[in-house]
């Protein structure tokens, strides 16, 4: 039986005449090195996106993102096509001195506005590559005490560039009290410091009380707290992807060890659309307004 990551309700964000070409997403991940960054992203797409580094057992063949990288794959669903790109960075906290670690990831970021700054303004505008970053999912350590400076830091040198989703990263190696705890006061501190992350656009009055919920429910969720695995385990009968310890599985997709489901389901299900929307209309805005300021300065 096939397993489904769910972009096929992708049409009903957006206008049929978009279904026909396909849809196209660009996804970065961001954060301390080591949080589990590469494997995340891996398991969320149920693809294998570091196949090509030929090593001997998924664990291993994730090796140390030393670069920016990027990565495309198009997968189809139901006969709905989507072409996404992960831009996988490196790790900051190797170095002895992490004074502006996150400059590399904002010169990405604006370099992606700059091209397509560029080809808009081109002849061949029908064409364009778009390569915008739609949302960059920062990974918070679990060990901490809530927030560190250099989170505060990198995700302030990025909130006006792009939709930043923060997530808490191996949340196995908390208790579910823990992780509710740190939840709050990661949001306390988010508000605290003036960190803009990406806001969940607001529901209609008119939706219904279960929608209402839902929406409640996800903005609650902030930081997803997830866990990442690229091995199968066995639990219950059932191959799963997991973890597995001496006292027993922790299983990704299973809603009740960690908010995986729901992270995938926002940004592929619900979200990816109005991802792709405040992109264009906020951060692409923004940097093409400073452009043209410069140019006429
Ligand atoms: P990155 O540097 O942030 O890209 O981290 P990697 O994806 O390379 O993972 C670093 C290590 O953490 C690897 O040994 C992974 O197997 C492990 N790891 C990844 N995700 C999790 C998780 O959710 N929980 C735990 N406990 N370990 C994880
Ligand atoms: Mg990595």
């Amino acid at each position: 039986d096939k397993e489904y990551v769910g972009f096929a309700t992708l049409p009903n964000q957006v206008h049929r005449k978009s279904v026909k070409k396909g849809f196209d997403f660009t996804l970065m991940v961001a954060g301390e090195s080591g949080l589990g960054k590469s494997t995340l992203v891996n398991s969320l797409f149920l693809t294998d996106l570091y196949k090509d580094r030929r090593l001997l057992n998924a664990e291993e063949r994730i090796t140390q993102t030393v670069e920016i990288t990027k990565h495309t794959v198009d997968i189809e669903e139901k006969g709905v096509k989507l072409k996404l790109t992960i831009v996988d960075t490196p790790g900051f906290g190797d170095a002895v001195n992490n004074t502006e670690c996150w400059k590399p990831v904002a010169d990405y970021i604006d370099q992606q506005f700059e091209q397509y700054f560029r080809d808009e303004s081109g002849l061949n505008r029908k064409n364009i590559q778009d390569n915008r970053v739609h949302c960059c999912l920062y990974f918070i350590s679990p060990f901490g005490h809530g927030l560190r400076p250099l989170d505060v830091e990198f995700m302030k040198a990025l909130h006006e560039k792009v939709n930043i989703v923060p997530v808490l990263a191996k949340a196995d190696t908390l208790t579910p009290m823990e992780v509710r705890r740190k939840k709050i006061k990661i949001r306390e501190e988010i508000e605290q410091y003036g960190i803009k992350i990406y806001q969940f656009p607001d529901c209609d009055s008119d939706e219904d009380e279960d929608f209402k919920q839902q929406d409640q429910e996800l903005k609650d969720s902030i930081p997803f707290a997830v866990i990442g695995s690229n091995t199968v385990v066995e639990a219950k009968g059932k191959r799963v992807r997991g973890r597995l310890y001496p006292w027993g599985i922790v299983e990704v997709e299973n809603q009740s060890h960690c908010d995986f489901i729901k992270l995938r389901n926002m940004l592929v299900r619900t979200h990816m659309q109005d991802l792709k929307d405040v992109t264009r209309e906020t951060h692409y805005e923004n940097y093409r307004a400073h452009c043209i300021q410069s140019m006429t300065r």
